[in-house]
């Protein structure tokens, strides 16, 4: 068991399990509040998130920054982490195998965060924090309370980038994030 995220952080960026690590520039833990009652959940690192060593960097975390800044939420009041913590060459989908291996990472980053909602970005997170069968078009919008979590499915930025007409269930979707803030008592 980790007493800290920066403890943790320091055993992510020297893992070795899986044959991700071998092309990576940096692994990226993840960062934000570590105390959020929201947590997002991402694929893995792009090109530019390798780089910098931090999630959602580019274009893609731009624009989650403007979502964000929609609810009056900004990045400190969120952590953001990804399903996996070093860059798929190519920025393919990560394997089974490599998804699996890392899990334990996001697994350790929710005991210590203790989030209250936890959102997947796009199908790759939802299949496998909510259902290995999920698709986001099919999952997402809808609340799944598990295990004293609230997990929800949404678009990716990256995908809100490359089809405009998938904002506007994305807005409905960070509405109802932002409502069930309320409703817990969180905002
Ligand atoms: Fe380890 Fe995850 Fe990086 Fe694979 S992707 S080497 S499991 S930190």
């Amino acid at each position: 068991m980790y007493a800290s995220l920066e403890e943790l952080s320091r055993d992510i960026l020297s893992c070795t399990a899986c044959p991700l690590w071998q092309s990576r520039t940096r692994g990226v833990p993840g960062e934000g509040n570590p105390g959020a009652d929201l947590m997002f959940v991402g694929e893995g690192p792009g090109a530019e998130e390798d780089l910098a060593g931090r999630p959602f960097v580019g274009a893609a975390g731009q624009l989650l920054d403007r979502i964000l800044e929609a609810i009056d939420l900004t990045r400190d009041d969120v952590y953001i982490a990804n399903i996996v913590k070093c860059r798929p060459p190519g920025n393919r989908n990560p394997t089974e195998h490599e998804a699996g291996a890392c899990l334990l990472w996001l697994r350790h980053q929710v005991r210590l965060i203790r989030p209250r909602i936890i959102v997947c970005l796009g199908t790759v997170a939802a299949q496998n924090i909510i259902d290995p069968g999920a698709r986001v078009t099919r999952i997402r919008g809808r609340f799944i309370e598990r295990r004293g979590y609230f997990l929800f499915a949404t678009y990716h930025p990256a995908a809100l980038l490359r089809d405009e007409r998938l904002k506007v269930d994305a807005w409905k979707d960070f509405r109802a994030i932002r409502d069930k803030l309320r409703e817990i008592g969180k905002r």
